[in-house]
């Protein structure tokens, strides 16, 4: 099946009572395990890049920086991956832009091979968000793609997405924005957080996701609702990671049973990416404590310093830029980056099964219905 659009994706996911995970990735060898890991347990795939993450994989180590440039070469990389390990899979597998910040980010993306995008203007006056997302919609519809947009703040920090207090979403002001910009799926506020610090005993207001579907199911109208900051944070990762050197502290996730209510309430596709961060850098940590020899090897021993030197990180892209041309091209020059890539892999497959699970999307590939890009342009 070649890649296809997020939106059949998400009406699957509404029509049989589950939730589709958006399971964000950084590096070839996290395609590769993804896709894997939905193949075994039968899930439709949906993986996602976030508009620096691009920048990072177009070899950007100071993602922070990446220019548009950087996005580009990035987003071929992620979508080549894709295509490499997917396009003959028996799973439908959709590759979605995370945070698109402006549409010179979404043409990169779309460029790249992604099949849906999202435009955040959450930050943006009311007026400004339809705006751009209208323009967005403009640009990709006619092209098949599937377009995500963001009404309502999220505390935390998720690459630049910087907010000091949560705004959540109103849920009449959330069907004008479906009704005037057309997008396919829209991402709410609604108590969850960017980040691995979400704080303790997170309440999550199932209300408004109630509220937004009821009139939406009323008035006729399809649209995933999308939750973001959605990460459970274990916390057997995190007191892992502290025995093996790390120095992580003030974590807090959001409980699978309070996003299993939300997905009854009517949440469709569930963003995640802190937790996949900590698996990996777990096993990252578990390696070297594995293997002493390898702390000294030329190829992956500057991994182990910044190990040593950044405690209280729990973003790998901090730790591997010594091996970027494996991470951004999936090339394997030796026996001890083939290792450490292992240890990437299981981390990403630790997590991405686990949920797939949760989210109750085992076994549920054959249920979407199979529409390509050319299908969803005649569908617009
Ligand atoms: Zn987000």
């Amino acid at each position: 099946m070649p890649v296809v659009p997020l939106r059949p994706l998400l009406q699957a996911a509404h029509t049989h009572g589950y939730a589709q995970g958006a399971f964000n990735v950084n590096a070839v060898a996290q395609v590769k395990a993804a896709i894997e890991v939905h193949e075994m347990l039968r899930s439709p795939a949906l993986l996602q890049g976030a508009d620096l993450a691009n920048g990072f994989m177009g070899g950007r180590g100071d993602f922070l920086h990446s220019t548009l440039e950087d996005k580009r070469i990035g987003a071929k990389r992620l979508g080549d991956a894709v295509r490499k390990y997917g396009e003959n899979s028996p799973i439908p597998i959709a590759l979605h832009l995370d945070h698109g910040k402006d549409l010179d980010s979404v043409k990169a993306a779309i460029d790249g091979g992604f099949t849906s995008v999202m435009i955040d203007g959450s930050h943006l006056p009311y007026e400004d968000n339809v705006e751009l997302t209208r323009e967005v919609v403009k640009y990709a519809h006619p092209k098949g793609v599937t377009v995500e947009g963001e009404l309502g703040v999220l505390a935390g920090v998720e690459d630049h997405v910087f907010s000091e207090t949560s705004t959540y979403t109103n849920p009449l002001q959330a069907i004008d924005f479906i009704r005037k910009t057309e997008v396919d799926c829209l991402a709410i506020s609604y108590g969850t957080m960017h980040g691995p610090n979400k704080g303790k005993d997170v309440k999550l207001r199932k209300e408004i996701v109630t509220a937004i579907r009821e009139i939406l199911n009323y008035e006729r109208i399809f649209c995933g609702i999308v939750s973001h900051g959605s990460s459970s944070i274990p916390k057997y990762i995190v007191d892992e990671i502290n025995e093996l050197g790390g120095s992580v502290s003030n974590t807090g996730g959001i409980s699978i049973p309070q996003i299993q209510q939300a997905i009854h309430a009517g949440i469709n596709k569930i963003n995640v990416d802190s937790d996949i961060r900590l698996a990996v850098t777990r096993n990252l940590r578990e390696f070297f404590a594995n293997h002493e020899d390898k702390k000294n090897s030329d190829t992956i021993g500057s991994i182990y310093k910044l190990l040593q030197e950044n405690p209280s990180q729990v973003d790998p892209r901090a730790f591997i830029t010594p091996i970027m041309k494996t991470v951004t091209t999936g090339d394997i020059p030796n026996d001890d980056v083939e290792a450490i890539i292992a240890a990437i892999e299981n981390g990403v497959k630790e997590i991405v099964g686990t949920l797939i699970v949760h989210f109750n999307s085992v076994g549920k590939a054959p249920l979407v219905e199979k529409v390509t890009l050319e299908g969803m342009k005649r569908f617009y």
